[in-house]
């Protein structure tokens, strides 16, 4: 079992870090912990975007997170960008140690519509088992069901599983069954 650590870096709801673990649980040989906080600096910040950049706050990540914990996964409320995208869902590593997942756009509220709780913890489960999908070296599939498939807005999100599919499944389990 690989040891992975949860790293909270703000005000996300409870129920939603819960769905979370238990879809990690699911898809994935690890035993989740949280760990220690690691907050945002302020040099992740861009204002002129508006957004926290997603690779500084990675490195943050690496920097300040448990050193025991094999696998480092951080979940912000926050909105993130990398330098060529106006935004993403979240990202990691590919084979590394660390991902970092945003909740900030799988709220129905950021799209002006009705907070839908349900919905919420649906598409925080797809996101936390694609970037950590990542971490274990899967690249996008091809799969539109499989939460590999790359979304890139919340209508492809809702349409996947919140499940690797057979063939990404076999490759993260290899050698640990
Ligand atoms: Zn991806
Ligand atoms: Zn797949």
């Amino acid at each position: 079992m690989t040891d992975l650590g949860l790293i909270v870096m703000d005000e996300v709801e409870e129920e939603v870090l819960e769905e979370m673990q238990m879809a990690l649980e699911d898809n994935f040989p690890v035993e989740v912990r949280r760990v220690s906080q690691v907050t945002m600096a302020g040099n992740e910040y861009d204002a002129k975007r508006g957004q926290h950049s997603a690779p500084l706050v990675l490195q943050r990540v690496l920097n300040l997170g448990d050193r025991k914990a094999e696998k480092l996964l951080a979940v912000t409320t926050r909105d993130l960008f990398i330098p060529m995208l106006s935004f993403v869902y979240g990202q990691a590593q590919l084979s590394g140690r660390a991902a970092v997942v945003s909740t900030a756009r799988l709220s129905q509220q950021f799209y002006g519509l009705p907070a839908n709780g349900v919905l919420l913890r649906a598409r925080a489960r797809k996101e936390v088992v694609h970037e950590t999908g990542h971490l274990y070296g899967l690249v996008h599939c091809a799969d539109t069901r499989c939460a590999m498939s790359l979304s890139t807005n919340v209508r492809q999100i809702d349409l996947k599983n919140d499940s690797l599919c057979a063939a990404c499944r076999a490759q993260v389990w290899e050698g640990h069954i």
